[in-house]
């Protein structure tokens, strides 16, 4: 998988949007401001493909980026976000339903909490709802450089302890910022697109 190959599919927002090719699609989703941008754009070794500090809220759409014509990076809508009425709210809820719910290629999926704090709520259900598609999934805990080496052991910890994550869903710390935790990741990814 080449990840310089990548480019800018569509910005989908009701299942028609959907690509219907069958490559495999690894989902990304966070809350706004964790960092998901970032992280995919270090991923793709990127500066700004996904858009860094996109204003919260304001981005109900599901953008798909093609890569190396084998697979997706899906970009999640973030949520969470405070300020958002409820017509927001209900049209991320509906969006996010026909994602789960479309018949597609859900590979694998990751969550990207901050490890700097307990997972809220809204974190929790969504790690349900990727629980329940059954597909492997990762959580990404990011902005590891925001916090000391003698407390990553607990931050880990109590994200594993809010989330109810199984054994074998794996946590990993990482830094958008600097790096850490990027090979972890794409290992992981290679490891569940079959070339
Ligand atoms: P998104 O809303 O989840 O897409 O978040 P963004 O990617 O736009 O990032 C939100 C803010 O967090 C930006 O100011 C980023 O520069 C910052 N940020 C993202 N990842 C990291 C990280 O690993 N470390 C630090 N220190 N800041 C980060």
């Amino acid at each position: 998988l080449n990840l310089h190959l990548v480019e800018f599919v569509r910005s989908a927002v009701k299942t028609a949007d959907f690509p219907n090719d069958n490559l495999p699609q690894i989902a990304f989703a966070g809350k706004s401001n964790v960092g998901k941008s970032s992280t995919i754009n270090r991923l793709l070794n990127r500066k700004n493909f996904a858009r860094v500090g996109n204003a919260p809220g304001k981005t109900i759409h599901i953008n798909f980026f093609e890569i190396d014509k084998k697979a997706y990076f899906v970009d999640l809508p973030g949520y969470g976000y405070a300020k958002v009425s409820k017509k927001e709210r209900d049209r991320w809820g509906k969006l996010m339903d026909e994602y789960f719910a479309s018949d597609d290629t859900l590979t694998m999926g990751f969550q990207i909490v901050d490890i700097r704090h307990k997972p809220t709520a809204d974190d929790v259900t969504m790690t349900n709802w990727f629980l329940q598609t059954g597909v492997p999934f990762a959580i990404i805990a990011n902005k590891l450089d925001k916090i000391k080496k003698s407390q990553l052991e607990g931050s880990l910890q109590t994200i594993r302890t809010t989330l109810h994550l199984p054994e074998n869903v794996p946590v990993i710390p990482f830094s958008a910022e600097k790096g850490n935790g990027k090979d972890e990741v794409l290992a992981l990814i290679l490891e569940h697109i079959h070339e």
